[in-house]
C-alpha cells in the first residue's frame, strides 16, 4: 500500500454531516473532479455536502456530474460544521469561498499531492506521491468501503487524466494506471475524457498561441512567453491555458520552461501569474514555493506583484540558476 489515509481525517468525515468542499483559483481538471468527486463521496455516505469553487465555472467541465450545484463564492453559507480543502497547497488557494470573518471556527481538513503543502487543516492527508488528487480519492473510497459509481468515477477519471496529461507525466506509476483501471470498470470513459478535456481548443486559441509563441525566448535551457492581457482580449479569452506550458517544455533545448501571463488586481495593481515546467530529472516545485507558490517537482506556479518586464527580469536569472545548479548536481533522463 502506498498510502495511509490519516486517522483524524477519517474521524473528522464520520463526525461531520454538514460539510463544504473547495478546490482552488483558477481552477483545472483535478481541481473540478476532486472537488466534486469528494462532495459526491459524501452523498454516498448519507451526509449533506456541498461543493464551492472561487472562480466562475470553466465551461470544458460542466459536463461533468453535479458541475451545475457548484456554489460560487457568494452562495457559500457559514453553518458548515467541516470544510474539506481538495487539491490545494495552501488556505489562500481557496480565494474568496473561505470567509475567515464566517469560517474561521469551522475545521478545516486537507486531501492533496502537492510536495509544497503547508498543511494548514485541523487533519491532513497529503500524498505527494499521487498523481492527482482525484487519485487520493479512489482510495479514501475504497478505505470507506464504498463502491465507485458511475458519477463519482468520471470526476475522478477526469482529474486523473487531466493532472497526467492522459498518463505522460513522470508521477504516472502503475498505481495511476491501476486506479485509473477501476474507475474505468466503474464505467468511466477514458476516450470520452480525453476528448472533453485534453483534446479540445476553440479556434481563437490558435491566433492568441501564434502571436504568444512568436515571442518564445530560450535561455541556458530556459523557455519562456509572456501572455499580455492585450492579446488576451484580441483573442475574447478571459485566461491563458496550461497546455501553452505544454508546448513549451517540449522544447528539445529547454529543461526548464515558464509562461508569464499578465494579470492585474481589483485594485488595478499589475501582477503575473507564473507558470512553470521542468523536464524528468529537473524541479521547479522549490522555485515556486520560494517565490511565495507552489506545486510539483515538474509542474509549479506563483502569482507575483510587478509588470511583466519586471517579474521577467528577475524570475527567468532564479530559473536559470536553478537549472544550471540541478544540471551538475541531479542525474537526469
Ligand atoms: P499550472 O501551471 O498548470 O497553473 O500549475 C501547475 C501546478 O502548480 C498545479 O499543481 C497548481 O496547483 C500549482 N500552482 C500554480 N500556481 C500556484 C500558486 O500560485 N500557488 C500554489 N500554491 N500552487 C500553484
Ligand atoms: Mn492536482
Amino acid at each position: 500500500m502506498i498510502y495511509h489515509i490519516p486517522d483524524d481525517l477519517l474521524a473528522a468525515l464520520d463526525a461531520a454531516n454538514h460539510i463544504l468542499c473547495v478546490s482552488h483559483v483558477n481552477a483545472d481538471g483535478d481541481a473540478y473532479g476532486s472537488v466534486l468527486g469528494m462532495t459526491h463521496l459524501l452523498h454516498l455516505m448519507g451526509k449533506r455536502a456541498v461543493a464551492a469553487m472561487p472562480d466562475p465555472m470553466i465551461p470544458d467541465f460542466t459536463f461533468l456530474p453535479g458541475a451545475a450545484a457548484i456554489l460560487a463564492p457568494d452562495a457559500v453559507a457559514d453553518d458548515y460544521d467541516l470544510i474539506v480543502c481538495l487539491d490545494m497547497s495552501s488556505p489562500d488557494r481557496m480565494g474568496t469561498v473561505f470567509d475567515p470573518a464566517r469560517h474561521a471556527a469551522i475545521p478545516l481538513v486537507v486531501i492533496d499531492h502537492h510536495i509544497t503543502n503547508t498543511r494548514f487543516g485541523a487533519a491532513n492527508w497529503v500524498e505527494a506521491g499521487c498523481a492527482a488528487t482525484s487519485q487520493m480519492l479512489v482510495y479514501l473510497a475504497d478505505a470507506l468501503g464504498i463502491a465507485l459509481d458511475l458519477p463519482l468515477a468520471q470526476c475522478l477519471l477526469t482529474g486523473v487524466v487531466t493532472d497526467t496529461l492522459c498518463f505522460r507525466t513522470s508521477n504516472t506509476t502503475p498505481e495511476v494506471l491501476e486506479a485509473a483501471m477501476h474507475l474505468q470498470r466503474a464505467g468511466a470513459n477514458l476516450a470520452a475524457t480525453v476528448q472533453r478535456t485534453l483534446n479540445r481548443l476553440p479556434f481563437s486559441t490558435l491566433p492568441l498561441w501564434s502571436q504568444v509563441l512568436a515571442g518564445a525566448r530560450l535561455e541556458s535551457g530556459v523557455a519562456w512567453v509572456t501572455v499580455s492581457q492585450a492579446q488576451l482580449r484580441a483573442a475574447g479569452h478571459a485566461d491563458d491555458d496550461s497546455r501553452l506550458n505544454s508546448i513549451l517544455s517540449s522544447v528539445n533545448e529547454a529543461d526548464m520552461s515558464a509562461v508569464f501571463t499578465e494579470k492585474f488586481t481589483a485594485q488595478g495593481a499589475p501582477t503575473v501569474e507564473c507558470s512553470f515546467r521542468a523536464k524528468p530529472g529537473f524541479t521547479v516545485g522549490d522555485l515556486a514555493f520560494q517565490l511565495g507558490g507552489g506545486g510539483h517537482a515538474p509542474a509549479s506556479g506563483c502569482t507575483l506583484a510587478g509588470d511583466l518586464e519586471a517579474v521577467v527580469a528577475h524570475v527567468v536569472p532564479l530559473m536559470i540558476a536553478a537549472r544550471q545548479q540541478q544540471a551538475i548536481t541531479e542525474p537526469h533522463a
